[in-house]
């Protein structure tokens, strides 16, 4: 049998640090990653046979859990009439018209093959529209891995700048790259003026934790960005679809200019998506003069697989995911209190989050990092891997339940919990 630690050794001859995401190495919980042999709802088995609940979910993107049996099915029937033509397919007018119909706001959107792709072409739709250079972001929010967007960047990220690694987030990135880029402290409403485009914002943060807005800051930030003729981006890689039919846009009553997306609207395979008003689209070749291209954008397989997790996912469906991530964080908070650990266990609707100490829940990325270097998480993280329970292997990420999580998972997750705190207060 081969074994997590052959394939770990094995895969560094070929690939760097035998992982094609830095996320999924254990650089900052110590240890060798296990190798996924397979998946199928909650669970995922490594190559070793062992058996975990994943909270993983592919960092969000398989929302009905592994495998699901109608997504496979569409992707088979998908995979049939053929992957990839070059030219355009129904499957693409279903999710771009499901995405649509779910946003308030959104009249038209381009797809495109990952999350980093979407933000990095809807700036430049942004920067194209206004005739505008400068681009806002917010310490901890991560948008993908586009060299202007790697300036103090959360997830994968923030754990190098927590190692001290090069500040800059990522050596590579030139100056010139990020010299349009600002950053501004989450949760507060940076005062802007007619250079700025664009201003893109996690509307719920969840690459440094789970950090959600505070009352005002996403109104203050509509203000703000109408103010000086700014458009304003709502980065709902993470949210879109999940936090309700209408992501953070329908959940914080907020509209936004410009929106991104990626993860659930793909049903577990590549996809992103940028999109906006039709007015604000058309500046988009073919029709306008922004340039953005892609030989597998709107993928046959991808659309398919898409199109059918969003209509699986009815507005129930959508209470009952917050409802089983409400059964996960009330359990994590009280394993927590019983044993005597400091720890805050944030939750909007179906995230939640994790920061070890006490005090307040953080609000922005200073607070997020402050609670990462008290270094708790590798003990919590390994303590609930050994008994078959997979979050992701850095204190960044937020907890994906799925809707293939039961009530026994969510017990079995939360006993876990008890005996791992009671282990970390000993
Ligand atoms: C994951 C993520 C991205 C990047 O998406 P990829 O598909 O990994 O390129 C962008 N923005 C947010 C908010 C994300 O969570």
């Amino acid at each position: 049998m081969t074994t997590n630690s052959e394939l770990y050794e094995r895969g560094q001859h070929s690939i760097p640090g035998a992982v094609n995401s830095p996320v999924r190495s254990f650089r900052s919980v110590g240890g060798v990653p296990y190798f996924v042999d397979r998946g199928s709802g909650s669970r995922v088995w490594d190559v070793e046979g062992a058996e975990y609940i994943d909270y993983v979910q592919s960092y969000g993107a398989s929302i009905l859990g592994h495998a699901n049996p109608k997504v496979v099915a569409a992707i088979e029937h998908a995979a049939r009439k053929g992957s990839t033509f070059g030219a355009p397919t129904l499957n693409e007018i279903l999710l771009a018209e499901a995405m649509v119909d779910r946003v308030p706001g959104l009249e038209s959107v381009r797809l495109v093959s990952s999350g980093t792709e979407a933000t990095m072409s809807a700036i430049r739709l942004a920067r194209g529209a206004t005739g505008r250079n400068v681009l806002v972001k917010f310490a901890g929010n991560y948008h993908g891995h586009s060299d202007a967007l790697l300036a103090e960047a959360g997830s994968g990220v923030a754990e190098g700048v927590l190692l001290g690694e090069s500040a800059p987030d990522s050596a590579g990135v030139t100056p010139g790259a990020v010299a349009d880029t600002i950053v501004a402290p989450y949760n507060v409403v940076p005062t802007l003026d007619d250079s700025v485009a664009v201003v893109i914002v996690e509307p719920v943060a969840a690459n440094m934790g789970l950090v959600p807005p505070v009352p005002g800051f996403l109104e203050g930030l509509r203000a703000e960005c109408d103010r000086v003729g700014a458009l304003l981006m709502f980065d709902e890689v993470i949210t879109g679809f999940r936090l309700g039919r209408g992501g953070a846009t329908q959940w914080s009553g907020v509209s936004a200019d410009l929106w991104s997306f990626g993860k659930v609207i793909g049903g577990g395979l590549p996809v992103g998506a940028f999109g906006a008003s039709s007015e604000i689209m058309s500046h988009l070749a073919p029709l306008g003069d922004i340039y953005q291209a892609g030989t597998l954008s709107g993928n046959p397989l991808a659309t398919a697989a898409g199109t059918t997790v969003l209509s699986e996912m009815s507005e129930a469906d959508h209470q009952s995911l917050s409802a089983k991530a409400k059964v996960l964080a009330d359990g994590l908070r009280d394993a927590f209190e019983t044993a005597d650990v400091a720890a805050r266990v944030p939750r909007v609707g179906p995230l939640v989050g994790l920061f070890f100490g006490g005090g307040e829940d953080p609000v922005d990325y200073g607070a997020a990092a402050e609670s990462v270097s008290l270094g708790r998480y590798p003990e919590f993280f390994h303590g609930m891997l050994a008994r078959g329970i997979a979050f992701a292997p850095g204190p960044y990420e937020v907890f994906f339940t799925s809707m293939a999580h039961s009530d026994a998972d969510l017990d079995r997750t939360v006993d876990a919990a008890h005996e791992v705190a009671k282990h970390m207060a000993g």
